[in-house]
């Protein structure tokens, strides 16, 4: 099938009027290589990185190609071409040590402060100013009341603020929160690059972590939950019962009469992280709990339906094109009349605050649930 009804929602393709940067032309490209059409070359790499694997193609195809599956297997197999910045290929491996990632974060932060960051290889010479990050706290596990496991994976050391907002809401409704230690990285980010060796050990560390869990494993950071729910999909052994995005699994099991949440008379405007939105669909979700808020106006971003550029690791590795989705994100929410942004994958948030100041702040939607609650 060569429809091309997927050609208008592709942000390389709106951008480059480029078939070769298209999913059509994507796809045939890795067709040609698997049948022995094309050899494996860097030019050839060079289209399938620069996807940001947002999978808008495999929500809008009609034939339900699986975009995605194809992406991962495209990048295994081109991982041998010479990768864009071996630097970045070595912080891949800081993910195997959450520590070490928000050192390696704390780091490259006061760089970025400094302009010490211009003293590197490009990409990471572009690396634009980060913003600080919330300070981790070791959440406690807590028994009574219907059993769930917390993932928090590699990011949770950069992102203390919304750990400590799910730990709230999950205890307030009565939730028991194992948090197994010897949980790890989801592995995406090195899947996204090709390394299927790291990738496949950081998951299984993850599913062994997991094994026993008497309920769900539900995650907070929409990025990694759509890969644990991929490897959940594929069939592989061990793998917990049930992987949920936390808003999905608060919207399908407190009822709404249970919040009891304080008013908040103010404009939420909602991004929809493509992880959310195109391979979990489980968007709406964060509308429904946002609502239960009394006397809040709750709003989607424009343009929900493209890729911030943040993509995994795509900003460091892509930063022209990451820069481009991400100024347009930052127009749309100065653009729109609203006090507050929240969105649910920090990968996300950390792309749209990048830079200069962003326009508005932009928080996990568990940090607004969180703040309204008990206050009634
Ligand atoms: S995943 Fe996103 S960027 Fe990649 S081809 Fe599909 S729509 Fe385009
Ligand atoms: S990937 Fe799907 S939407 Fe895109 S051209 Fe092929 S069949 Fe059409």
């Amino acid at each position: 099938m060569a429809c091309g009804l997927c050609l208008p929602g592709c942000p390389t393709y709106q951008r480059t009027a480029d078939e070769s940067e298209s999913p059509r032309g994507r796809v045939a490209l890795m067709r040609a290589v698997a049948v022995g059409r094309l050899q494996p070359s860097v030019t050839l790499k060079a289209h399938i990185d620069h996807c940001l694997g947002c999978q808008a193609c495999e929500a809008a195809c009609p034939s339900r190609v699986p975009y995605g599956a194809l992406l991962t297997d495209a990048r295994a197999l081109l991982a041998s071409q010479p990768p864009k910045a071996r630097l970045y290929h070595t912080l891949l491996h800081a993910t195997q040590a959450p520590r070490l990632l928000a050192l390696a974060y704390d780091a490259a932060r006061l760089g970025t402060r400094a302009g010490l960051t211009r003293l590197l290889p490009r990409p990471l010479s572009a690396l634009p100013r980060l913003p600080a990050r919330s300070p981790y706290r070791r959440p406690r596990a807590t028994a009574g009341g219907r059993p769930v496991s917390l993932f928090l994976g590699c990011t949770a050391h950069l992102d203390g603020d919304t750990l400590a907002a799910a730990m709230t809401i999950l205890r307030h409704h009565g939730f028991a929160i194992s948090i197994p230690h010897a949980q790890g990285c989801c592995g995406a980010l090195a899947r996204h690059a090709g390394d299927t060796r790291l990738a496949d050990r950081q998951e299984k560390r993850t599913w062994r972590a997991f094994a026993d869990s008497a309920g769900p494993v539900i995650g907070f950071a929409s990025g990694c939950v759509a890969q644990l729910h991929a490897g959940r999909q594929e069939g592989k052994p061990r793998f917990p019962a049930a992987v949920l995005d936390i808003h999905q699994f608060l919207a399908e099991e407190v009822p709404a009469t249970s919040w009891r949440l304080a008013g908040l008379p103010k404009t939420i405007a909602v991004h929809e992280p493509c992880s959310l939105r195109n391979a979990l669909k489980s968007a709406e979700a964060v509308y429904t709990l946002l609502r239960y808020i009394p006397d809040a106006r709750i709003v989607p971003l424009p343009g929900n339906d493209t890729c911030c550029g943040g993509a995994g690791d795509y900003f460091l590795r892509e930063p022209v094109m990451a820069t481009a989705l991400r100024t347009a994100k930052q127009s749309a929410m100065t653009g729109i009349q609203a006090d507050i942004v929240v969105s649910a994958n920090i990968g996300c948030r950390l792309q749209m605050r990048l830079g200069e100041t962003a326009p508005l702040p932009i928080v996990h939607p568990l940090v607004v649930l969180a703040g309204q609650l008990g206050k009634t």
